[in-house]
């Protein structure tokens, strides 16, 4: 693995510098327990200085970009991320356990998302509003301010681009907290930003601890937008801490999404994808499809089929490519066990073996699925973030409905079947932000709008509409008679 900056370092103002405290905490390879880098331990008086760096680029040469030449600057990103992607990929495989096919897809939809908001930067504009005799009435879309991130360790580069790219597109300065367990993507990518001609301060990253620098990031007065993936728990803390600001909060909190399997669905088609939806990045996906909801018909042979996909599985060390990599930590992995531990031996309908000589202290889980439980069983409620799917079947359309809705949850769904007005029906009736008919993830799309309802979260990301929550809207009437 090819480190080029000093991972121990924070990325404040166009600069390296060690964190006030100087502390440094270890970064863990989860595919083998080896430590393999430090990063600082950033806290209050880093935040502080990232604050102050981004506020003073809003005063400074960022602020006064035109959106073009903000545009201009991440399609050069776009293209530094590709130039680096083999170490990117390396880097990210290495830190968090992604096997490397999965993390070069992360990579590609990095650039593409600089891409997509680089290309969106002057496209967005405000209206004319018809208005009383006299009057000339219009809107602007502003950048909040100095915008606050904290995003998790599952998909870093993805929604670094997701948050950090809509930000930056509609001039925004950014202060980004990664999650401790992911550090190294995001420094990483700061540096080519640097590189891309992104000015002092636009972008500024303090890595350390959710509870120290994510904490002093959320209270800072001086942020004026908060975007946050991760759990539930947190995403309540930082809801609670924008309220003592009153600043708005963009919230991705996960899923127990279902996957709705009909009688007339085209199996063969199906089958990659609903056991997909359930291993990539080893489960630890907010839109992990890890309900498959099957019509009791064709229960038996969905079983059947899924349980031979799910026992071919190959498990290994990320720099090896199996299709499942390790949990990114043993805390990570202990949280899994312990759900596995719930279910009884009749409620394991299939599971993989890990293969033999694997790393000691790699945080390996088995894919798992399971079956007999009922729909309000922890299990089959409960985010797991792990390689676990559960089965569970359901008569017809309003059953599958029920089932579907009945979690405290509403991220995504996708719906098989042949029947094209059932999809229609479906696509209204289901509780989720995104639905997907015959498909499942449509292969990552920047373009798409995502988030979720309920206990998901709130606020949209990716795609055009993520410039509407990075801006706000001032409306100017000028009266002239
Ligand atoms: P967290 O929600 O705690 O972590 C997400 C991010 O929030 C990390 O950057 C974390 O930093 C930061 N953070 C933690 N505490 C605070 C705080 N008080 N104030 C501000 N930021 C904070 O998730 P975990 O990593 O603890 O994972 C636990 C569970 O959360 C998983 O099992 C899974 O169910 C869910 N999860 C969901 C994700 C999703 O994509 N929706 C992503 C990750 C987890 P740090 O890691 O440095 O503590």
């Amino acid at each position: 693995m090819s480190i080029w900056f000093d991972p121990s370092l924070l990325f404040i103002n166009g600069k390296w510098r060690a964190c006030a405290s100087g502390e440094t905490l270890p970064v863990i390879n989860p595919s083998n327990g080896e430590n393999i880098a430090r990063i600082a331990r950033g806290g209050g008086a880093d935040v502080d200085a990232a604050v102050a760096s981004a506020e003073g680029a809003q005063a400074g040469e960022w602020g006064a970009m035109t959106a073009a030449e903000r545009g201009r600057i991440l399609l050069r990103l776009s293209h530094l991320v590709l130039e680096h992607g083999d170490a990117l990929a390396e880097m990210e495989a290495t830190d968090v356990g992604k096997p490397l096919t999965q993390a070069r897809a992360d990579v590609t939809a990095l650039a593409r998302y600089c891409e997509f908001y680089g290309g969106a930067a002057d496209k967005l504009h405000g209206a004319t509003i018809p208005f009383n005799a006299g009057y000339t009435v219009y809107t602007l879309r502003e950048p909040h301010g100095v915008t606050g991130h904290i995003i998790p360790w599952n998909y870093p580069m993805q929604i670094i681009g997701r948050s950090i790219g809509a930000a930056l597109a509609t001039g925004n300065s950014c202060v980004l907290k990664p999650a401790e367990d992911a550090c190294l993507t995001a420094l990483a990518f700061a540096d080519l930003a640097h590189q891309a001609g992104l000015p002092a301060g636009a972008l500024n990253v303090v890595p350390g601890l959710g509870a120290e620098a994510g904490a002093a990031l959320t209270a800072h007065a001086g942020v004026r937008h908060l975007s946050f993936t991760g759990s539930v728990a947190t995403g309540r803390a930082v809801q609670i801490a924008a309220a003592e600001n009153i600043v708005p909060v963009t919230l991705e909190l996960g899923g127990k999404s279902p996957q709705l399997v009909f009688a007339d669905a085209d199996l063969g088609k199906a089958l990659p994808f609903l056991v997909n939806a359930g291993i990539q990045n080893a489960g630890q996906t907010c839109s992990a499809g890890s309900r498959i909801l099957v019509q009791r018909e064709i229960h038996d042979e969905l079983a059947g089929r899924l349980a031979e996909a799910v026992t071919a599985l190959t498990i290994g060390p990320a720099m090896e490519d199996a299709r499942v990599g390790p949990l990114v930590s043993a805390r990570q992995k202990s949280i899994v066990d312990g759900f596995l531990a719930q279910a009884g031996p009749d409620q394991v309908l299939a599971r993989a073996s890990l293969p033999d000589g694997l790393p000691e202290g790699g945080h390996y889980v088995a894919p798992t699925l399971l079956g007999g439980l009922a729909p309000d069983h922890p299990l089959a409620q409960d985010e797991i973030f792990g390689p676990v799917q559960v089965l569970i079947p359901f008569d017809d359309e309003d059953d599958a409905v029920r089932i579907a809705n009945g979690t405290t949850y509403g991220l995504v769904a996708s719906v098989w079947s042949a029947d094209g007005g059932r999809q229609m029906r479906l696509a209204k009736r289901l509780r989720a932000g995104q639905v997907f008919l015959n498909n499942y993830g449509a292969a990552g799309g920047v373009e798409l709008p995502f988030g979720g309802v309920g206990h998901s979260g709130h606020g949209r990301e990716k795609g055009f509409e993520a410039m509407y929550a990075f801006t706000t809207l001032k409306t100017v009437a000028a009266h002239h008679g």
